[in-house]
């Protein structure tokens, strides 16, 4: 049997109809072929991310559309405050450096979840041009509360940039009510579609001001005027722009509410089961925590190879200085609580052969349970 599941958290599996998108013949980006898909997609992503600002397609990988938001709005020497609590506030400390930004680094043990008061208390010892924030956290699991953090920058007059890569379609992320310039994300968590589309919805204050920077390809002002003329700057990725207008199309009519509610029911579903079976969480056991799990174990490394080589299955490892001391599963975009039983199911099975100390026979049913018995505020 070749049948492989994938509970990483991105790239994420890929609804039929998604694929099948994928599979239609290419069509050209500047006819009519192509426009009105491209026309609804950008529709479709200003709907998802709550904005009524440009939402500017990249052909490139979440970090790609990142480093779009860094090469407009960085110019060397300027003052920047970027939150890290883990592996991507990490990277983003990095690239924004690169680019010459006086970083004032706001930096949290793994794990930790940001103070919004320790980034007001930053920001009145020392202004910044803009607070750089990282929604979800997917090397912890963590799930920060943007939308405070957001309302303490705009207090100080500060632009916001959030990373939403793995959380943008999972978690609320309410870019325009809570006052976010730019929210960076990608095609291969949330949004079920294979990886290559990095996103930038950008605000006109963001756009305003863009710094001195040299920058061609990920100009905001250059694509934002092309998308404008449904007139792509470069040749779009036609396939995958398609492919994600059918998996926006999906979210949008399961209703987005309904989708955040699925996925705290998937937190929890996985958190009950991780739990029951006796394993202790490393990533919060909270509502919020709705994108990744991420649990403490001695046998990780053996784990995530057991499950692979027994069942096909792909889980996630520990990134930097959790490598070997948890694993993560995944459970954004396209997942039901069948997707959690079975990787619990086959973590029992694998752990218990390892000889850890876990209650077998409890795991599916806690899981179940926390899924089908609880009510979403
Ligand atoms: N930020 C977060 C929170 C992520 O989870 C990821 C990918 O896992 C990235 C950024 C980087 O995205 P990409 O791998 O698409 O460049």
């Amino acid at each position: 049997m070749d049948k492989r599941y994938l509970f990483t958290p991105g790239p994420t599996p890929v609804p039929p109809q998604v694929l099948a998108a994928m599979g239609e013949p290419v069509v050209h980006h500047r006819s009519p072929d192509f426009r009105p898909i491209y026309e609804r997609c950008l529709a479709r992503l200003r709907e998802v991310c709550r904005t009524e600002s440009d939402v500017l397609l990249f052909t490139a990988s979440g970090t790609g559309a990142f480093e779009s938001a860094v090469v407009n709005l960085v110019s060397p020497g300027e003052p920047h405050l970027v939150v890290s609590a883990g592996s991507f506030g990490e990277r983003w400390i990095a690239m924004t450096s690169a680019y010459g930004a006086d970083v004032d680094e706001l930096r949290y043990a793994w794990g930790e979840t940001p103070d919004p008061e320790d980034v007001r208390a930053r920001l009145a010892a020392r202004e910044a041009k803009a607070v750089w924030i990282v929604q979800s956290e997917t090397s912890t699991g963590v799930v920060a509360d943007v939308q405070a953090i957001a309302a303490v920058a705009n207090e100080a007059g500060a632009l916001v940039v959030v990373d939403a890569v793995s959380s943008l379609g999972a978690v609320p992320c309410e870019t325009d009510a809570w006052g976010l310039d730019v929210v960076v994300s990608g095609s291969q968590k949330a949004l079920m579609t294979p990886p290559g589309l990095g996103l930038a919805a950008v605000s006109d204050a963001a756009v305003a001001a863009t710094g001195s920077t040299p920058r061609f390809y990920f100009d905001w002002q250059r694509t934002r005027d092309a998308q404008r003329k449904l007139d792509a700057p470069f040749t779009p990725p036609v396939s995958l722009v398609t492919a994600l207008d059918v998996a926006l199309g999906m979210l949008l009519d399961e209703g987005l509410e309904a989708v955040f509610e699925r996925h705290v029911r998937l937190g929890r579903a996985a958190r009950a089961g991780a739990k029951a079976m006796g394993l202790e969480l490393f990533s919060p056991d909270e509502d919020r925590s709705a994108v990744v799990t991420a649990v403490l174990s001695p046998d990780a490394a053996e784990l995530i190879s057991g499950v692979r080589n027994r069942f096909g299955i792909t889980l996630a490892g520990g990134q930097g200085d959790l490598k070997g001391k948890i694993f993560r599963i995944g459970h954004i975009g396209w997942f039901d609580v069948f997707d959690i039983t079975t990787a619990l199911a086959a973590i029992e099975i694998v752990l218990a052969e390892l000889d850890a100390d876990i209650e077998r026979g409890v795991a599916v049913t806690a899981a179940l349970d926390a899924y089908e018995h609880s009510s979403v505020a």
